[in-house]
């Protein structure tokens, strides 16, 4: 497999070189070429198979020229011991798929599992230990310190700031110990992210250590989001209607490996692009006309995003042409509002928790079959577990939900992080310290 670069269509790397050097020296992102099609019998055998037999299959028509099927399927198989159900809430015509069983509770679990997965093949292969940096808000950071933790020849370095991550997404990321060290930052979000972008281009770090970045940039966190496209679709095909997936989405990763996968075949009638405030995707769906915003605070947080990175990727799948884009996808957006309105209207009416994300996903498919008229299955995708916003859902509720086993414990555990001021040199003088 080859990646081009969104900026420049004849400069190809090796799957190595993308997943490794997140972003082209262009400032482009990287897009799989050419992408595989699988055949209709793939999709038509599917239903019994679990979100990593999936994960298998598409990665040996993605990867083995370059990985060996055996070690496709050993690293798919440890990449996802959990599986992503659809749970029916109105039968025939919506449903939910939930994405929030693995470790950190939420989608993330899925991209940040097998780019650990995929880095850690590649790491034994060579001798020099690699170095994640990742700056988190919240529930990334989670994700991909579980997912590399304990992974043989690879550190991890998390930046968060210090009192603007919530109790239990900063157990995620300090009590884990061994390869994952967690550092503090007095600052920011965009103090942690420019002090990460710094270490990247300092030349005295980059010949001592070998330095990769996991943000949602990367192609290998989107490509595995994909296979629960397909994993969902073994599931409702049997209903036999055309399938509609609603998506909610901020940076939109997630509906961009939607898009990749229908490229690849998969059978879906059309995607709903579902946000908060931050709707510009939404409003370009509506006009033609894309204009990035700087990013409105909202409940659903981890969708606040004005200037989403991978709208470049979607458009690029649609060939970059609006009517195309606007053939298969239809934008929703709610404000807060309508999100808390709409999740006590879920529960009341189905009987489910929905977190605030999630909720709109379900809002955006519901406009869309009331808009549509057509008679299709509609999934929503579940993105987060709503326990992750527990004080939210109880307060919209009005009534007190369960937290899983996983996520409890984790109330208990000591947090360690080390504590720095947002400057790049104390960082710089610490990272060399502790990885030597
Ligand atoms: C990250 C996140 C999203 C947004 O996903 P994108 O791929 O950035 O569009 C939605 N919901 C939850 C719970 C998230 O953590």
């Amino acid at each position: 497999m080859r990646f081009y670069s969104t900026n420049n269509p004849d400069l190809t790397v090796s799957t190595k070189e993308a997943l490794f050097h997140s972003m082209p020296a262009d400032k482009g992102l990287y897009m799989p070429i050419p992408l595989p099609r699988l055949g209709a019998h793939f999709f038509e055998t599917i239903a019994g198979q679990s979100l990593a037999d999936i994960g298998f299959e598409i990665s040996k028509a993605l990867f083995s020229e370059e990985i060996s099927k055996s070690d496709l399927e050993e690293l798919t198989h440890r990449a996802f011991p959990f599986d992503t159900p659809v749970v029916n809430l109105e039968a025939g015509r919506t449903s939910v798929l939930e994405l929030f069983h693995g470790p950190s509770l939420a989608f993330k679990d899925v991209g940040a599992r097998y780019m650990a997965a995929l880095m850690s093949y590649y790491s034994k292969k060579s001798d020099q230990e690699i170095n994640i940096l990742v700056a988190t808000s919240g529930d990334t950071g989670g994700a991909v310190a579980m997912g590399f933790h304990n992974v043989p020849g690879v550190r991890v370095s998390i930046l968060y700031p210090s009192g603007r991550v919530s109790d239990l997404q900063e157990k995620q990321l300090t009590t884990l110990g061994g390869n994952v060290q967690a550092f503090e930052v007095d600052g920011s979000f965009d103090d942690c992210q420019a002090i990460v972008k710094q270490a990247f281009t300092d030349s005295e770090l980059t010949t001592h250590l070998s330095l990769s970045s996991a943000n949602s940039i990367n192609i290998f966190r989107l490509i595995p989001q994909g296979f629960y496209y397909v994993r969902a679709y073994g599931q409702v095909r049997h209903i036999g209607k055309p399938v509609v997936f609603s998506t909610p989405s901020g940076n939109f990763g997630n509906l961009s490996a939607g898009a990749m996968v229908q490229q690849m075949g998969l059978p879906v009638a059309h995607f709903v692009a579902a946000t908060n405030l931050n709707h510009v995707v939404p409003s370009y769906l509506k006009t033609g006309i894309y204009s990035p915003a700087a990013s409105v605070a909202t409940i659903s947080n981890a969708m606040d995003v004005g200037s989403p990175s991978n709208f470049v990727r979607l458009a690029h799948l649609y060939r970059d042409d609006y009517e195309t884009f606007n053939a298969n996808v239809s934008g929703y957006f709610f404000d807060d509002t309508e999100t808390r309105a709409g999740m006590l209207k879920i529960y009341e009416q189905f009987g489910y928790v929905a977190c605030p994300h999630t909720a709109i996903g379900i809002l955006g498919l519901q406009s869309y079959l009331a808009d549509s008229n057509k008679d299709v299955v509609g999934v929503a995708l579940a993105t987060a577990h709503p326990s992750k916003f527990k004080p939210l859902v109880e307060e919209v509720l009005n009534q007190s939900i369960d937290v899983p086993e996983r996520l409890a414990v984790m109330a208990n555990l000591t947090k360690q992080s080390i504590h720095i001021p947002a400057q790049y040199e104390v960082f710089k003088e610490l990272l060399l310290q502790t990885v030597s």
